[in-house]
């Protein structure tokens, strides 16, 4: 059997050890320690705006955090992007609230600003305003940041934004996760770098980090015994693992240049094919890190479907995977409500996710074109 082709794998830099080094030297074996808010300060030169970052244990982590300190309670409803991974919902769960799930538009994937309106009118009108909306940047392509922002703020919402898979990418030059009230970046095993597992929160004021900071770690009053007045969490991110992130934030850039080149060999690769269109941005606002490469398939126009793609790849070990697929599709969230119409659930009925990674070799490369092609011919 050929060697497995991954969707996403990590690819180290070769600074990472340095700083694991550092810890171990110091004994720095905890989480907190000069890593921590050394990746927090890269972070926040990384994101170029005047932020706070918030090193946590995840993606989710910081949600949870997020949908807390935006006031979410048990009986609260939350707006939420249907097309997503569950992480971007679970928090509201967390939360005793009600997830209000909405459609996606064709451009971007992303959350529909007319469904959102449609939604926040609705659920206003029944009786409950919503109390915070999680938009998120699917496979790194930026959401549609002006028009959400607008509907937004016209109904005074705070946008928590879920950036998780989308570290690198822009919107008119400016980096996602720094438009709404809150940002949220991941750094599990297969995003775009990672610390082996772990997440940040991105704030726009100092008492929000603090905030963050002091709920992720137990939620400890100012005091010499244990003293609590806060029910508080264990979300903090581990020096040892902040390390790791140091030595990836140095190869951060090029591991989007390597993203976006994968895209384009995808671009390259279906140029001719009547019938599957690779996802790229709408115009030259969009700057995505392509985490992710994807795919949608026209059945009717080319013979097979995705997953008839899906499994041919299989058979030669390269993995592939469906879109993600809509939360109010989801047994877990059964009568959740739901705006919008069938364009999620199409993404997911038609889309699939390539091999992306930054560190595919030419040779992988090469048997992706191969399979992908004999699998057109037949
Ligand atoms: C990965 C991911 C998360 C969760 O991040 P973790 O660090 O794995 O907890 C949240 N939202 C989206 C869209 C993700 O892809």
């Amino acid at each position: 059997m050929k060697n497995k082709i991954w969707l996403s794998s990590p690819h180290m830099g070769g600074g990472e050890l340095k700083y694991i080094h550092e810890a171990f030297d110091a004994n720095w074996v905890a989480p907190l320690g000069p890593n921590v808010n050394g990746l927090e300060q890269d972070l926040a030169t990384f994101l170029n705006e005047n932020v706070q970052v918030a090193a946590l244990s995840a993606g989710t982590a910081a949600l949870h955090l997020a949908l807390i300190e935006c006031g979410v309670r048990a009986g609260d409803e939350v707006i939420c992007q249907s097309m997503t991974f569950s992480a971007s919902a679970n928090p509201i769960a967390y939360q005793g609230a009600t997830p209000v799930f909405i459609d996606s538009e064709k451009d971007t994937w992303n959350l529909c600003p007319v469904a959102l309106e449609d939604g926040i009118k609705d659920r206003i009108s029944k009786g409950k305003k919503p109390k915070a909306i999680i938009a998120v940047h699917l496979y790194g392509m930026p959401f549609k940041v002006d028009e959400v922002m607008a509907v937004a703020n016209r109904y005074d919402i705070p946008v928590i934004e879920d950036a998780a898979e989308a570290l690198g990418s822009t919107y008119k030059g400016k980096s996602c996760g720094t438009f709404g009230r809150f940002g949220v970046l991941s750094f599990n095993g297969n995003k775009i770098i990672t610390t082996s597992g772990g997440g940040a929160l991105v704030c726009h004021s100092e008492e929000d980090k603090e905030k963050a900071v002091f709920l992720s770690t137990q939620a400890r009053d100012d005091a010499p015994h244990y003293q609590h007045s806060h029910i508080g969490y264990n979300y903090r991110m581990s020096n040892i693992c902040a390390g790791i992130g140091r030595g990836q934030m140095e190869v951060l850039k090029s591991r989007v240049d390597a993203r976006r080149k994968m895209c384009d060999f995808y671009v390259d690769l279906f140029k001719n094919v009547e019938g599957i269109d690779v996802f790229v941005a709408p115009n030259a606002d969009y700057y995505s890190n392509h985490w992710l490469s994807a795919i949608t398939i026209d059945a009717a126009k080319i013979g097979i479907t995705r997953e008839d793609l899906r499994l041919a790849l299989l058979a030669e070990n390269i993995e592939s995977r469906p879109l993600w697929k809509p939360m109010h599709l989801q047994p877990v969230f059964e009568g959740a409500p739901y705006y919008g119409g069938k364009i999620a659930e199409k993404l997911f009925e038609n889309g699939l996710c390539l091999p992306s990674g930054s560190n595919l070799s030419e040779d992988e490369r090469t048997r992706i074109t191969d399979s992908i092609q004999n699998t057109l011919k037949k």
